[in-house]
């Protein structure tokens, strides 16, 4: 089997949705899973519509809802000519619509993050449900599948761990239910569930990695990722001018570039697939016919410096309150609170009284701060940013940094790559 992911840009009208339908009409005589995110921005109005309801602003929630509503209904009025197949997939979304009405009718005392799970998955279900009525519209097999009951989390709401355990069992059931058929299954990317049955996301953008998680348990041929550029270039063309194609890709390289800020990929993608031996094809939806990237185990020494840049970071430095040693203890407290928080360092260094990490801002890192000074005199400052070059050479940290300020600099020359914190372009506050 093969698994294919599309994201939201991919299906942002009318004609992505056929150009989507054209893609796969060439893997007919295949068995494709196809994961699909929200149309192109839906996820970012879900967020203010989860918003607007938290804030009880009812005349924002009623407009933005209804915005909503009518894209993806519109939608189908242009996708379907016949009348019967038009009032089916209606009469599916307005399924959804009502689901939607009811929560909004409640009033919003349940834990945000939980509500924010319950409210922004519905873009994905909407999306799905229009894909699967349009492929079989156009002649496709096409089964239509609740990621929920496959993707198993706990309830970590806005960013659900994954119980690869019970995925797998669930996945597995699901591959011999259809084995040696051929056809689509088409699901939800960045949705799970939680074993009462609740909804959970796995993080912005977490659709490659729920890609990746069919691949993994359905032990895939291949991942393809349908992008809207033509494969991994060597820095993201936006701030790097003449970014050049890479043709293959390490999974070390991919994971590394992915973790300090390539947004190519989502940066869980690589695990699952490098665990299991399964290639990443990185392809564009534009022109399906170009190779793109493949990332892999065995490639040839890569010869073009990556660049990457990880933006909204904040640099806290941890020094001890009566002049002793950060030792292993002090350490062991500090790492003790990032893992209670989720949080992860991006660069870390210490001296003799002093800790040193970035971290990514998020909602949770005033707490963190709250608690570190208890143990700690703590500062911070932001907004900064990583800019890491595997393969660097003088010319393009020069032409990288401009003359934007370094705060601190890491060097690996065994991976040939040059770590550097800088001031950040973007505002953030505690
Ligand atoms: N729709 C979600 C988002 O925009 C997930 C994804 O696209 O990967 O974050
Ligand atoms: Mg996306």
């Amino acid at each position: 089997m093969k698994v294919f992911k599309f994201g939201g840009a991919s299906v942002k009208d009318a004609d992505g949705f056929r150009n989507f339908a054209r893609i796969l009409q060439r893997y007919a005589n295949d068995s494709v899973m196809v994961i699909l995110s929200a149309l192109g921005k839906s996820t970012n109005a879900l967020e203010e519509i989860q918003a607007a309801y938290i804030k009880r602003d009812n005349e924002r929630l009623t407009m933005l809802f209804e915005t909503l509503c009518q894209k993806h209904i519109e939608l189908t009025e242009q996708l379907f000519d016949k009348k019967e197949q038009k009032k089916a997939v209606q009469a599916d979304l307005e399924g959804f619509f009502q689901q939607m009405q009811q929560q909004f009718g409640q009033e919003p005392n349940a834990n945000p993050a939980f509500l924010y799970d319950q409210i922004v998955s519905k873009g994905e279900q909407l999306s799905t449900v229009i894909a699967a009525h349009f492929l079989r519209a156009q002649g496709l097999k096409c089964q239509w599948i609740d990621v929920r009951n496959y993707i198993k989390t706990d309830n970590t709401y806005r960013e659900g761990t994954v119980d690869w355990a019970e995925t797998s069992k669930y996945i597995r059931q699901l591959q011999q239910e259809t084995a040696a058929q051929t056809g689509i299954w088409i699901t939800q990317g960045f949705l799970g569930g939680t074993p009462e049955g609740f909804t959970t996301t796995l993080g912005r953008e977490g659709s490659d990695y729920s890609a990746a998680i069919f691949a993994h348990c359905l032990d895939a041929e291949s991942l393809s990722i349908w992008k809207d550029v033509p494969g991994i270039l060597n820095g993201d063309p936006r701030i790097v001018k003449d970014a050049q194609l890479i043709g293959e890709l390490s999974y070390e390289e991919a994971i590394e570039m992915a973790f300090y800020g390539a947004t190519v990929i989502h940066h869980k993608t690589v695990k699952p697939l490098q665990n299991k031996d399964i290639p990443l094809y990185v392809r564009s939806f534009i022109n399906p016919d170009v190779e793109g990237t493949v990332i892999r185990s065995r490639v040839s020494a890569q010869q073009l410096p990556l660049i990457a840049l990880k933006t909204n970071q904040i640099l806290i430095d941890v020094y001890t309150k009566d002049f002793s040693f950060i030792d292993g203890a002090q350490l062991g407290k500090i790492v003790s609170l990032l893992s209670k928080y989720n949080i992860t360092p991006h660069l870390s260094q210490n001296s003799a009284i002093s800790y040193t990490t970035c971290v990514t801002h998020n909602h949770r890192i005033a707490e963190l701060l709250d608690e570190l000074s208890l143990y700690f005199d703590v500062r911070y400052q932001g907004p900064i940013e990583i800019l890491t070059i595997r393969h660097f050479n003088d010319e393009v940290i020069a032409k990288q940094l401009g003359s934007r300020k370094v705060i601190l600099q890491q060097k690996d020359d065994q991976t040939e790559t040059l770590y550097m914190v800088i001031e950040g372009s973007s505002g953030i506050r505690k």
